[in-house]
């Protein structure tokens, strides 16, 4: 079957675009969401049951629809919960709206393009005779589509180290993928924890034990050992940034942000001022000075930019203040095993000391993957056959500022586009619901505008 549009994916990028989709095509058009994953629209983020587990941006700015602001706040309300707009629900919840604004548009029966949900991976992708896309599935089927749009997101990140020297029943107790959160269930109170990483991640996953009942200690390596910081209680108004007036360069830019931080009563109000404008900034630097920044700024800029509900922040802090989490700042060297213990060695930062931590667990929070393409079978297999060239940086596939990969007119009239975190080397902050969710509907729009006249 050749749909009008292919939507690859299946966590909050896919299901925005779909939902964009139902709203603006005509009941003539016909759509597929390809998605691997069993909860479509809860992807990562929003799949844990765990009321800790906390959306960190406040409720009034994580509506499925930009022109609909209120959409979230007025979704709580109705669900009871007592939460504001400047509040911080629960991810879980997060989910079951997004889940209910997809049910909500599917019901509508009148005028409503068709709509069809294929539970599968998308193995492989080709050209079919200049005209459409066609992917093939992991179940065997074949779809072809004259429009597509990549939501894949990225995957989880590799432990740095490969634990192939580590016995096997040692092995069993090293966590890399802690979203599947069973192996909570395994932890013994009197057991010891070592956690890599020391972003959002890591926060979750401590809490998440301390839910479950651990009250050990855990220790947390990190190579700067810098953990994200709270929103704080009432935000302050964002300062308003000219950001073409700053200068071009990373250190420039930072020096110029310290000192804007220093003639306000808080910091946070500089970053909320720059937040809006990430895009354009990011699109004013050159190559070297983005290479810069991810060398050099990056573990600065995300534990200001990306920070926890202060209630979060505050239970975290206590732990750390009581000793129950400990940092350690070190490069990660090697990965054995000693007595049935892990034992992750590591150069401390800033020497040539080797140190290591022992521990029962071993929990792998060291994030997401930098959307690189080597994570995908798909995303290699479409650089191959050149229908995509995956960002020079690093940060997933080359698009244009209307996301669309770039190259793809070679394959005209088909359009290829992709959305959130694929597209990190034209946007860099692309991964957050109120980035994501003005992306997927320009995409749509996009979509909408080249279709033929007597089909629009
Ligand atoms: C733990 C966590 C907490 C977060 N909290 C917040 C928050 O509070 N607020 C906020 O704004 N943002 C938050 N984010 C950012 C979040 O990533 C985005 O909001 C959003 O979930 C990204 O969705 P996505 O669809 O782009 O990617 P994903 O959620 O990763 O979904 C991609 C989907 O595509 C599927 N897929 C991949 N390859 C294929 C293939 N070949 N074929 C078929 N399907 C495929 C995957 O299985 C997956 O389901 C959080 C992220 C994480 C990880």
């Amino acid at each position: 079957m050749i749909y009008d549009v292919i939507v690859v994916g299946s966590g909050f990028s896919a299901i925005a675009v779909t939902c964009n989709l139902i709203e603006q095509l005509p009941a003539s058009a016909t759509v597929a969401v390809v998605g691997d994953d069993p909860g479509f629209g809860r992807g990562t983020a929003y799949r844990t049951e765990l009321y800790l587990h906390r959306l960190n941006v406040p409720a009034g700015r994580m509506s499925l629809m930009p022109h609909q602001p209120d959409d979230f706040v007025d979704w709580l309300k109705n669900r009871g919960r007592r939460l504001q707009a400047g509040d911080f629900a629960s991810r879980s919840d997060y989910g079951l709206y997004v889940r209910d604004t997809l049910a909500q548009l599917l019901r509508k029966r009148d005028g409503r393009c068709r709509v069809d949900f294929i539970r599968a991976k998308a193995a492989g992708c080709v050209e079919r005779y200049n005209s459409t896309l066609a992917f093939h599935l992991g179940n065997g089927d074949e779809i072809a589509g004259r429009n597509v749009v990549l939501c894949l997101g990225v995957g989880n990140a590799n432990l740095p180290i490969d634990p192939a020297g580590v016995s096997l029943s040692v092995r069993s107790r090293i966590v890399e993928n802690p979203w599947r959160l069973s192996w909570l269930r395994r932890v013994a109170s009197s057991d010891t924890v070592c956690i890599l990483g020391s972003g959002l991640t890591m926060i979750d996953q401590v809490l998440a034990l301390r839910a479950h009942g651990y009250r050990g200690r855990i220790d947390v390596l990190s190579r700067r050992g810098l953990a994200p910081l709270g929103h704080a209680k009432t935000s302050p108004a964002p300062l308003p940034i000219d950001v073409e007036a700053l200068p071009g360069t990373i250190s420039g830019i930072l020096k110029s942000l310290r000192e804007k931080s220093r003639a306000v009563d808080d910091w946070r109000s500089v970053m909320d001022g720059l937040r809006p404008q990430t895009h354009v900034l990011w699109r004013r630097l050159s190559s070297k000075e983005r290479a810069r920044f991810l060398r050099h700024a990056l573990p600065w800029w995300n534990i200001h930019r990306h920070r926890v509900a202060p209630d979060v922040f505050d239970r975290f802090d206590q732990l750390v203040s009581e000793g129950t989490v400990r940092f350690h700042a070190g490069f990660l060297k090697s990965l054995e095993a000693e007595e049935g213990r892990l034992v992750a060695g590591y150069r401390v930062r800033a020497t040539r000391d080797l140190a290591a931590i022992k521990a029962d667990w071993l929990i792998n929070c060291t994030g997401m993957e930098r959307a690189g393409i080597s994570h995908s079978p798909l995303l290699k297999e479409m650089s191959r056959s050149q229908l995509i060239a995956a960002d020079p940086l690093g940060l997933g596939i080359q698009v244009d500022a209307a996301s669309e990969v770039i190259g793809s007119s070679r394959i005209s009239p088909v359009r290829l586009f992709a959305v959130g975190a694929l597209t990190a080397g034209q946007f860099w902050e692309i991964t957050a619901v109120p980035d994501i969710r003005v992306q997927a509907r320009a995409v749509v729009e996009e979509i909408v505008a080249q279709r033929p006249a007597a089909e629009a």
